[in-house]
């Protein structure tokens, strides 16, 4: 079995997902008493997000490059980036290693392209689905079509991302925000919305929506399995 690193903490309510999901589906592949050889790096999540709004996207790229050293000196095989957002800082971060990545975007262009899926709705950070270093993966790489909702609310979903989520908050009328913005992009077109930050998963469940959804961390954390034990 490979060695599974881990660059958590952003926040640290996801990668506590990350942690259960690799081990529950490292048991689920070899059974009896097996569980994920992991390596994990969690970080202050503080910096980092002032870092983000005040634009020190430099700042960030450096504590990410420092962590990612440390894990591949632990011993890791491959790494993965518990969250959506920093993968921006990715090109930076392959300059201080030499163990590969696992991107979630590639992760999850994966199953939509299993599911024969041409047009997504994505939801993230503001970062996440203003930026082009996800959207655009997905378009160039993957020739997968991205919906993001209007500017008001990519305000909610951003907000609510920051002021709720990261601090492990479930707020009820969140959730009725968050299912009348997925619907609103089923009906502009998106055959599946992506739930393109890593603690939106913990807010909104598929059985409160038609609107077929990818969870980018239940996602990623599958296929870090497939890759330890396959
Ligand atoms: N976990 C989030 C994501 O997947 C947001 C927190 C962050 O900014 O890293 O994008």
């Amino acid at each position: 079995m490979k060695t599974i690193g881990l660059l958590g903490g952003m926040s640290w309510e996801s990668s506590a997902l990350y942690y259960r999901d690799i081990n529950q589906g490292v048991k689920a592949a070899l059974g009896g008493h097996h569980s994920a050889e992991i390596v994990m790096y969690s970080v202050d999540f503080a910096p980092i997000e002032e870092r983000q709004h005040s634009g020190d996207f430099a700042g960030n790229e450096a504590i990410l490059s420092q962590a990612s050293k440390a894990i591949e000196a632990a011993g890791a095989d491959f790494m993965l980036i518990c969250t959506n957002t920093m993968h921006e800082a990715i090109p930076e971060i392959e300059k201080h290693i030499t163990i590969p990545i696992l991107h979630i975007a590639d992760a999850t262009a994966e199953v939509i392209k299993e599911k024969g899926i041409k047009t997504v709705g994505l939801l993230g950070t503001g970062f996440t689905m203003e930026r082009d270093f996800y959207k655009g993966r997905l378009k160039d790489k993957h020739g997968i079509n991205v919906i993001t909702p209007n500017e008001a609310d990519r305000k909610i979903v951003h907000d609510v991302i920051y002021n709720e989520l990261v601090h492990g908050k479930i707020v009820r009328a969140s959730i009725a925000e968050y299912l009348r913005i997925i619907k609103q992009l089923g009906a502009q077109g998106a055959e599946a919305v992506i739930l393109g930050c890593t603690e939106i998963g913990m807010l909104v469940k598929q059985d409160e929506t038609e609107v077929p959804l990818l969870d980018t961390t239940a996602i990623h954390a599958q296929k870090a399995v497939e890759r330890a034990v396959g």
